[in-house]
C-alpha cells in the first residue's frame, strides 16, 4: 500500500492518508512524544492508508487522538480507530457527544450535498463511535503530550462552530485543521474555505488575528501539509477571503448553481492572472466544492444582513 510519511523536527509526522485515493488531499499528524497522539483520522476509505504509514513508523498502538472538528473528511474513520484500539478515545468538540455515536445526520448532511453514491465511494461508509471513547474538550484546554510539551485546544469557530486548533509549544506549530483554508501542492497560497452554515467572517478574522499574536514556526493544514510561513499565510488568507466576499456580493442576483460557475472561472483567471502553474491551479480548482463556497458565503452575508 503507498506511503506517503514526512518527518518534521520535534517528532511530528505528516502522513498523507490519500483521500479520494489522491495524494496531498487531507494529511494527518503523528506526535511521537512520551504520551504521543494522532491529530485527524481522516474519512473511512482513507484508514487502511493511514495504518499502513503508522506501522511503517512501528507504530502499532495509539491510543488518542484530537479532531479539529465533525465534517466527515476529518472524522469518518473515527468508528474504524476506536475499533482497532481497544484503549483508544477521541478529543472533540462537544457535539461530537451527539453526532459521533450517531452519525446519521453528519451523513445526511454532507449526502444532501454531494450525494450518497459519491460518498460511498470517495469517503466511505461511517461507523458510530461509542460515547465513552469520547472527551469533549474545553477552550485552551492543555493536552499533556509528557516531557514538559503540551497541546493547547483553541475553539476557532469561524470554519465550523465545532473547530478546534491545536498548538503545539515545542515545535511552535499550530494544527489549525480547515480554520486557515486550503493550500494544496505545490501552491504558496490560501485558497478559502468557507461553508455553510458556519462561516462567519467576523468571528473567523477574531480567531486568525489570535493565532497571529502567538509564536509561530508552522501552520499545519488538514488540506494539505505543514508550511513554515505562517504570518504571510494567515495574511493571505485574510485578503483572499475578502475578495470572495466582495466577489460574491457584486454579483447579480443569480442561483448557487450559476454563480458556483461564474466563480470557479473568475478564480481559475485570477490565477492565471499570477503567473501559477496549470497544474496547480488544477489542483486548487478541482478539488473545491464551488456551490458550497457560494452557499456559505451568502449564508454569511444574509446573516450580516438580518441578525
Ligand atoms: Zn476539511
Amino acid at each position: 500500500m503507498k506511503q506517503d510519511v514526512i518527518k518534521f523536527d520535534n517528532h511530528i509526522y505528516q502522513i498523507d492518508v490519500f483521500m479520494e485515493n489522491k495524494p496531498g488531499r487531507m494529511s494527518c499528524y503523528y506526535i511521537d512524544s512520551s504520551n504521543p497522539i494522532l491529530i485527524e483520522v481522516g474519512p473511512s476509505n482513507s484508514f487502511p492508508y493511514l495504518i499502513s504509514s503508522l506501522e511503517s513508523l512501528g507504530i502499532n498502538e495509539v491510543n488518542r487522538s484530537a479532531m479539529t472538528h465533525l465534517h466527515l473528511d476529518h472524522i469518518g474513520g473515527i468508528g474504524h480507530l476506536v475499533e482497532k484500539y481497544e484503549e483508544h478515545f477521541v478529543y472533540i468538540h462537544e457535539l461530537g457527544l451527539k453526532h459521533l455515536p450517531n452519525p446519521e445526520k453528519l451523513w445526511k448532511a454532507v449526502s444532501d450535498i454531494y450525494t450518497e453514491k459519491w460518498l460511498i465511494e470517495n469517503w466511505g461508509k461511517i461507523k458510530p463511535t461509542p460515547i465513552d471513547k469520547i472527551k469533549t474538550l474545553n477552550d485552551n484546554e492543555f493536552i499533556d503530550l509528557g516531557s514538559n510539551r503540551k497541546l493547547q485546544a483553541y475553539h476557532d469557530p469561524g470554519h465550523a462552530k465545532h473547530h478546534y486548533s491545536f498548538y503545539d509549544d515545542v515545535s511552535k506549530t499550530l494544527f489549525i485543521g480547515d480554520t486557515l483554508g486550503l493550500i494544496y501542492p505545490h501552491g504558496n497560497f490560501v485558497q478559502p474555505n468557507l461553508p455553510p452554515p458556519d462561516f462567519d467572517k467576523e468571528i473567523l478574522f477574531e480567531t486568525l488575528e489570535k493565532f497571529e499574536k502567538l509564536e509561530l514556526n508552522n501552520l499545519a493544514l488538514a488540506h494539505f501539509g505543514i508550511h513554515k510561513n505562517p504570518y504571510d499565510l494567515i495574511t493571505n488568507a485574510k485578503e483572499s477571503i475578502e475578495v470572495w466576499i466582495k466577489f460574491i456580493e457584486n454579483l447579480p442576483e443569480t442561483s448557487n448553481q450559476e454563480a458556483s460557475a461564474i466563480m470557479e472561472e473568475w478564480v481559475r483567471t485570477n490565477y492565471e492572472f499570477l503567473g501559477i502553474d496549470k497544474e496547480t491551479i488544477d489542483n486548487y480548482t478541482n478539488n473545491v466544492h464551488f456551490e458550497m463556497q457560494v452557499a456559505g458565503i451568502r449564508n454569511y452575508l444574509l446573516k450580516k444582513k438580518n441578525p
